[in-house]
Parts: structure tokens; sequence; C-alpha cells
């Protein structure tokens, strides 16, 4: 129920598990983190408490300047570790917070072009058409994109790439998500509170916008496709 995005220049595991404990006030039954690690994707995942996913990490540390993180409140599947996000395969990770209402559908489809899925979820039908579409040779925000126009429901998204270090795509369709503006290191967030030791200076997304986040700022976009602007606020400071 909460999702956290990090590119820049320190270590993303504990920027990003720091701010996923900002969002347990939301509720979640399972947590992940991935990270781009020389280029590959690395994930880390489990269910129940964040304590779990600490002590996993603990064994086995998620390095990397980039990435990903995930609450989850189970919608499709249950609350495995296996069905816990982030969801992809060697070339794409993908965390969701919402629910895709045609994932039955999609799934059939991606099945039939050769994706091979391995969870219950309706999330991983995001993670699998992104692939799909990288496999025939889009690029990422090509992929993400045509993907983006499939998907029926809800959605908040966070999104890192096989050799694309220092790039983090989001989306937002009736879910929230906002990006946080750092000093040559940017976020994005479920909402504020989440970034709030990190940043004050967020932009909202509108719904139906996604995002390019990229150490040096970030490029949104409407549904279309078209480049949009979206003002950078002073967040109030509390607490
Ligand atoms: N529907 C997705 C799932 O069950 C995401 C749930 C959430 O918002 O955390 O995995």
């Amino acid at each position: 129920c909460g999702i956290v995005g990090v590119v820049g220049k320190n270590q993303a595991t504990p920027v990003i598990f720091d701010a996923l404990r900002r969002l347990e006030y939301r509720g979640y039954d399972s947590a992940g983190i991935a990270t781009l690690e020389n280029g590959h994707v690395e994930r880390r995942r489990a269910a129940g408490k964040l304590d779990h996913l600490a002590s996993v990490l603990a064994r086995v540390p998620l390095p990397g300047v980039t990435g990903i993180g995930h609450t989850r409140w189970a919608t499709h599947g249950a609350p495995t570790e296996n069905n816990a996000h982030p969801h992809g395969t060697e070339r794409v990770s993908v965390v969701h917070n919402g629910i895709i209402e045609n994932f039955e559908e999609l799934r059939r489809e991606l099945e039939a072009a050769g994706q091979t899925f391995s969870t219950d979820t309706d999330s991983e039908t995001i993670a699998q058409m992104i692939d799909y579409h990288l496999r025939r040779g889009l690029s990422p925000r090509e992929a993400a994109h045509e993907t983006l126009k499939r998907l029926e429901g809800a959605y908040a998204l966070a999104m890192i790439f096989a050799g694309h270090d220092g790039m983090v795509i989001g989306a937002r369709h009736g879910a929230p998500l906002v990006v946080g503006f750092g000093e040559n290191e940017m976020f994005l967030g479920s909402d504020s509170l989440a970034l709030a030791p990190l940043t004050r200076r967020i932009a909202y997304l509108d719904d139906g916008d996604w995002v390019i986040v990229t150490p040096g700022g970030a490029e949104f976009f409407d549904m279309a496709g078209n480049a949009v602007t979206r003002p950078v606020r002073t967040t109030a400071l509390i607490a």
C-alpha cells in the first residue's frame, strides 16, 4: 500500500527502507525492494512486517543507487513472499499499488505471446507487458507508455530497467504518487510524508500522468504521451 523510488548518488536501499517505514501507517502484509546493481535488476522480498525484510537485507545486502520499494496490501494472490512486489524479469522490475481490472485478459494475451508468469498477482501483468515490449525492441519509455495505454483500473507504479542505471519511471491513475526533488537525487513516493526527511520540494502527478525521473530532474507526460509541466511546490515543515 506504499511506493518509493530513488535515483541519485546515495545507496538506495536504506533510503527506500526508511521511507517504507513512514508508509507503514497505511497498512500492508508484505514488502520488497529492487535495485540496479551494475545494470542488473536485483530484489529482496519478505512476507509480513518490514522487520522481516530488514533481516533478509541484513543477510543479503542490496547495493545500488537506483531502486524501488513497496509495501503490499494484497488484492489478488495470497500475501506470500512470492507474490510480494517488486515483480518482473531480468529486464524490468515493477511495484504497483491498486488493482488492474483487466489483468486476466492481458495475462492470457501475454501468455499466448510467450511471456511466463510466476505469481498470482494482477500486478505481474504490468511487468510482463513491459518485458514483452522490451523484448521486441522498444525503449523503456516506449514500453512503459504502450503498457499504460492498456491498463484498466487503479494504479500507482514505479519501475526500473536493466541497463538503465539512473532512471526510474513512475505513473499514476487513481492512486497517489508524488515526485520529490533533491540535490542530484530524485524520489518517488506515495505521499509527501514518505519523502519528508529527504526533500520538501514536491511535484504532484495528475491522474493519468507518467514521469521519467533521473538524478537531474523529472520529465512529465500525459496519457497521450505529450510532455506536460507540473509545478514544484515546497511543502510545509511539520513535526
Ligand atoms: N493488486 C496488487 C496486489 O495484490 C497491489 C496491491 C497493493 O496496492 O499493494 O499485489
